[in-house]
């Protein structure tokens, strides 16, 4: 069994550090926040005073931070105290180019890395049945393979650092523009006096098909426990849908890809975002789409 330190231990890192507990691992854990190192504490992690002690006797460290900023400046705080040959495995959706400078600050200290990012959101996190998408080399990767086991029920190795983030800003991308057509269609089933229920029925079994509308349909009914019928609680908020498809948006720039669709899909989750519905499902667009949009 591995000792881990574990920093950021927030709605995704709390649950996912948990699980590495219940297999049997060692953690150590820290977060900026008192009420999160509680919680995490009841979860069995031995929760330290800083970053730097989280690294006592460490042979991976996992971080789970809101953005690039948090990840640079947490890698440039630790990498010259944690022990040589360790395993640096960064967890949070960032941009490409911070993950690129995340491995090159761990490999200039010695260290393995990889970029782990998720998806499958709080619930894939208690439940362990993340995917991760994993960049790095194939040594690191075979390293953290094991130690993402237990959190996971899914993990491909997508290529080299930095290629986990694409692929899940690409991933994040499909899926903001295909809730916004799936919920398009539903607008405008409503207008045509077509029910909610026959338009599911159909396009579930059709050339629409997709998980926007079979998983995650965003009208209450045709999917019992999608967002809709809980008056849209996330699930996965709006803010972070926006926070995914501003970061395609960048690396689309940086790499001269033409996205035209998730350009739109970004300055539609910015409007609806602007009218207070950050905290709301993703899949709540479709209000906005009514005309109801807060
Ligand atoms: P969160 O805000 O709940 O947790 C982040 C934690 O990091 C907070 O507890 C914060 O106190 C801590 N933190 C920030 N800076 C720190 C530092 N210097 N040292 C120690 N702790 C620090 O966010 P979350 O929902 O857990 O998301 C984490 C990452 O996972 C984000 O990048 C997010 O985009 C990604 N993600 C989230 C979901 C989701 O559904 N919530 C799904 C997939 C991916």
């Amino acid at each position: 069994m591995t000792t881990i330190a574990f920093i950021g231990l927030g709605n995704m890192g709390g649950p996912m550090a948990a699980n590495l507990v219940k297999a049997g691992h060692t953690v150590q854990g820290f977060d900026l926040m008192p009420e999160n190192l509680a919680l995490a504490a009841d979860y069995g992690i031995t929760t330290m005073r800083d970053a730097r002690s989280a690294l006592e006797g460490a042979e991976v460290v996992v971080t789970m931070l809101p953005a690039g900023k948090h990840v640079l400046s947490v890698y440039e705080e630790i990498t010259p105290w944690v022990a040589s040959g360790a395993l640096m495995i960064d967890c949070s959706t960032i941009d490409v180019e911070s993950a690129r400078k995340a491995h090159d600050i761990a490999s200039r200290h010695g260290l393995l890395s990889i970029d782990a990012p998720v998806s499958g959101g709080t619930g894939g996190a208690a439940a362990g049945t993340l995917t991760f998408m994993a960049g790095g080399s194939t040594d690191s990767y075979s390293k953290a393979e094991p130690i993402l086991q237990p959190m996971a029920g899914k993990i491909v190795h997508c290529g080299d650092p930095g290629a986990g983030q694409a692929a899940k800003i690409c991933n994040n991308m499909i899926l903001g523009i295909s809730m916004i057509g799936v919920a398009e269609a539903f607008v405008l089933a409503e207008k045509l006096g077509l029910s909610h229920q026959s338009l599911f029925d159909v396009a579930s079994t059709s050339s629409g098909q997709c998980w926007s509308l079979t998983t995650y349909c965003p009208v209450p009914g045709p999917v019992p426990n999608s967002p809709a019928n809980r008056d849209y609680r996330p699930g996965f908020a709006a803010a972070l849908m926006l926070k995914d498809l501003k970061l395609s948006q960048e690396a689309a720039q940086a790499a001269g890809a033409v996205t035209p669709l998730g350009a739109e899909a970004t300055q539609l989750y910015a409007l609806f975002n602007a009218l207070g519905n950050g905290g709301t499902d993703f899949s709540g667009i479709i209000q906005f789409l009514r005309g109801k949009g807060e």
